[in-house]
């Protein structure tokens, strides 16, 4: 069983009425690009008009106009991912971030519903540390390459295997995987997290990668899991020398989650937060190359004034899979609701509390 077959068995277990029938449908709004929608999303569309052509806006505009009047009407609040469509970033996030940022933000907000554009172990974070939020995903077949390498039961084992060894987990895990583990980490703390054990060997899943990447930071022997994800893993060294090659200028950014020998042609190597502020530093003219998912730099050039994105772009399918339609219908039809078992939810919630309090410590 796949962890999004085992939520949405909880799901039918454990709640008794639908998101739908709690809140009520609404009637899907007429989607015209009247003269009313054009001026309402002109300030949007600045935001993102060195994304999308103009001829193009008509078409996003009646689902922009629609999805925020919506959105106010259910008080729902809309969480993005850095790797959403800039359409989606800018013109209907209500917060934007990296998964465990949306999921910390998300339990500030003052709002019944959550709407989590990004993929479902997201959405399933967002619930942990909000569990009285309603909590929908535009589409429930929003996977993820590396958190479905590993289950809640791939873990269990591994601790029969590996008695008194420290288990860590990458956020990037499904509620099933966070509730077995010890400790979450992210990719900008995972060698802090790792550090903080007494123990000389740690098992640091599933990212095969970040613990490779990991383990050249530390001298604790690192166990790691056979988990890619399928954006990072297909940048190679030679592709990025190639860019170099062409133009010394350029500054290679590389996410943790790449191949240690991609990290080791980059300049910079850095979380999501971390490669955002990297290229946020840079001088007026500086030429930024991010070895990550290809929407990050679009969303994040407003930021990053005077710089020039190099995109080699790979594109994440999963996160492709939410789109404006997807998320104004999440909101009318109140679908897919994402629910997690109260028992799985308190251990996996401690696991993330628990790296959450040793930042802050
Ligand atoms: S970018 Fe990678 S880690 Fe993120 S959702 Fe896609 S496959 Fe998973």
């Amino acid at each position: 069983m796949t962890n999004l077959d085992q939520t949405t068995a909880t799901e039918n277990n454990s709640t008794s009425k639908t998101a739908a029938e709690r809140y009520g449908i609404m009637e899907m709004p007429t989607l015209e690009y009247t003269p009313e929608v054009a001026k309402e999303t002109a300030h949007l569309y600045e935001k993102v008009k060195h994304h999308i052509p103009e001829i193009e806006w008509p078409i996003h505009a009646p689902y922009v106009h629609a999805i925020n009047k919506i959105k106010k009407e259910r008080n729902a609040v809309i969480l993005a991912h850095n790797y959403m469509t800039p359409e989606i970033f800018h013109c209907v996030a209500d917060v934007a971030g990296d998964s465990l940022q949306l999921a910390m933000e998300a339990e500030k907000v003052d709002a019944d519903i959550i709407v989590q554009c990004g993929v479902h172990f997201m959405a399933e974070t967002s619930k942990l540390l909000s569990p009285s939020k309603t909590v929908l995903i535009p589409d429930m077949k929003a996977g993820c390459s590396l958190a479905e390498s590993l289950t809640g039961e791939d873990v269990r084992l591994l601790r029969e295997a590996n008695p008194g060894v420290p288990i860590v987990t990458y956020v990037n895990t499904s509620a099933d995987v966070k509730a077995e583990s010890d400790i979450c980490c992210t990719s900008s703390n995972a060698v802090r997290v790792v550090e903080s054990f007494e123990s000389d060997t740690i098992l640091l899943i599933p990212d095969e990668y970040l613990a490779q990447n990991v383990a050249k930071l530390t001298k604790k022997k690192i166990l790691p899991w056979k988990g890619h994800c399928e954006v990072h893993e297909r940048f190679t060294p030679e592709e990025l020398l190639a860019y170099k090659e062409a133009d010394p200028v350029i500054q290679i950014v590389a996410h943790p989650e790449c191949p240690p020998e991609v990290v080791d042609v980059a300049d910079f190597s850095g979380s999501t937060s971390g490669m955002i502020d990297f290229a946020i530093g840079q001088k007026l003219g500086a030429k930024v190359l991010l070895v990550t998912e290809c929407s990050m730099a679009s969303n994040i050039q407003e930021q990053a004034e005077g710089v020039e994105f190099i995109k080699p772009c790979n594109l994440c399918p999963h996160m492709k899979r939410i789109t404006l339609p997807n998320i104004l219908e999440a909101l009318v039809y109140m679908r897919e609701e994402v629910v997690v078992d109260p028992v799985m939810a308190e251990k996996a919630r401690h696991a993330v509390e628990r790296m959450v309090n040793l930042k802050t410590n």
